[in-house]
């Protein structure tokens, strides 16, 4: 565009006045424009105007595109008029150019500074491209995008870890799932369908992968198993990583990453085979038919070193919705996808036989009258069906190697922060 004429708007990131010649730096979205104001070439008046510019003021240029191979990315704007559209404060509540460091509490109080940072902005980018490049495979792959309601009347999964919300004169809670809907729309015929929702848990975490809202991305196929589902997040998470790999390379750089897109298939490991893993080095063993712990997953993690599969789930341990395995009913067809530092996802080969479910219900100790709307769905033609519900928050914290969960939501919810 060497010779145009453009108009061009951001925030004002830098200024640097030598006296003789004057720079304005305005940054956006897409990076960094340097703005150069020579005694000799340009207007007094707008070198004045710069100079009296607070950081972060959004200002508007209009001026003429000149190669210089000393300005970043080799252009720069001589201008010709500029006008502040927005003042900016000062003090800053934070440092934008992340030079000086702020922790993180700092950094959420002020989220529309701190996303101002290019390395705080580049990994939502990357998610906006994980979330197009699942929707993309899904498509692909015959599904229908869904949207389940988050005002429910029951838990999905029986516990405790719900909010209760008031609802009219009605008791209400967020859903925990879209686990019973998905599976209603299987008997309603609806085949394969995949919905990327807010799930909600009223558990009072305090760790780098647990919020109080997450984003699920949720799919249930009919006339399927847990393999065929098992195959089907595989490929869904190695096209992630390659659509970020080759889309996002501007991104990527910024966070000084090297993606590396992990190979499929997956390595499957047993439960029974995790847990000989996690008890190999460990003073208090975990007996076969416990869940395996924060300890056990890293434990674990460390000898697998990749993405890997945790198959054949004690029955009892794994929610009532999903299939034991007809020889051996002990072993359920559940299973868990895990990445070497935490779980990215857990799904099933599902129950489809209406009296199984009602007594797997049961025997999990609650009450088969609470699921009238879900097991009525059973009672009238429900096909063999599996799925999965994948976190997007981990799946883009593992992937960029982030500390925090928080780094990859961008107004996270825990027990301690309900704002912005
Ligand atoms: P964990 O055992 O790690 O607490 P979970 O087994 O309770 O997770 P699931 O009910 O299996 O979670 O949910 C499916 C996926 O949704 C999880 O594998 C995870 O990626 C994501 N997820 C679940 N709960 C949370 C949460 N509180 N915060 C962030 N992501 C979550
Ligand atoms: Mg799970």
């Amino acid at each position: 565009m060497a010779g145009a004429e453009v108009s061009l708007a951001g925030w004002a990131h830098e200024i640097r006045d030598l006296g003789g010649i004057c720079f304005l730096i305005l940054r956006d979205r897409e990076g960094f424009a340097q703005v150069t104001l020579a005694a000799k070439r340009v207007d007094k008046s707008l070198t004045e105007t710069v100079r009296h510019l607070s950081r972060e003021t959004i200002v508007l240029v209009k001026g003429d595109v000149k190669a210089e191979q000393k300005a970043p990315r080799g252009y720069e704007i001589i201008p010709t008029e500029i006008t502040v559209l927005s003042k900016a404060e000062s003090p800053l509540p934070m440092d934008p150019t992340g030079k000086v460091g702020a922790d993180l509490d700092t950094r959420l109080d002020s989220r529309f500074v701190d996303l101002r940072r290019p390395s705080a902005l580049a990994a939502f980018r990357i998610e906006s491209a994980v979330m197009r490049s699942l929707r993309d495979f899904f498509y692909e792959n015959g599904f229908i995008e869904v949207c389940t309601p988050k005002i429910v009347a029951t838990a999905t999964e029986g516990g405790t870890a719900l909010f209760p919300i008031s609802y009219f004169d009605k008791e209400a809670f967020l859903n925990q799932s879209p686990q019973l809907y998905k599976q209603i729309l299987m008997s309603a015929g609806l085949d394969r369908v995949f919905e990327i929702g807010a799930i909600f848990r009223a558990e009072e975490h305090d760790t780098r992968r647990h919020l109080n809202e997450a984003v699920s991305i949720d799919v249930e196929v009919s006339f399927a198993d847990h393999h065929e589902v098992m195959r089907l997040l595989e490929e869904a998470v190695a096209r992630a990583y390659r659509y970020v790999s080759q889309s996002c390379t501007n991104d990527l750089e910024v966070l000084e990453i090297e993606l590396e897109v992990p190979k499929t298939p997956f390595r499957r490991v047993t439960y029974t085979q995790a847990l000989e893993m996690a008890n190999e080095d460990r003073d208090a063993e975990i007996e076969w038919g416990d869940d395996l712990d924060t300890e056990a997953e890293k434990t674990i993690g460390k000898t697998m070193g990749e993405h890997y599969f945790i198959t054949e789930w004690p029955t009892e341990i794994k929610p009532y919705y999903t299939q034991p395995e007809e020889e051996r009913p002990e072993i359920s067809k559940g299973f868990d996808l895990m990445h070497p530092k935490m779980e990215l996802a857990s799904g099933a080969q599902r129950v489809h036989d209406y009296d199984l479910l009602v007594k797997r219900i049961r025997d999990q100790g609650m009450d088969p009258d609470g699921f009238e709307f879900y097991l009525r769905s059973f009672m009238y033609g429900m096909p063999p069906h599996a799925g999965w519900g994948l976190g997007l928050g981990r799946l883009v914290l593992t992937m960029l190697d982030l500390e925090n969960i928080r780094d990859a939501v961008l107004f996270p919810r825990d027990r301690r922060r309900l704002v912005p």
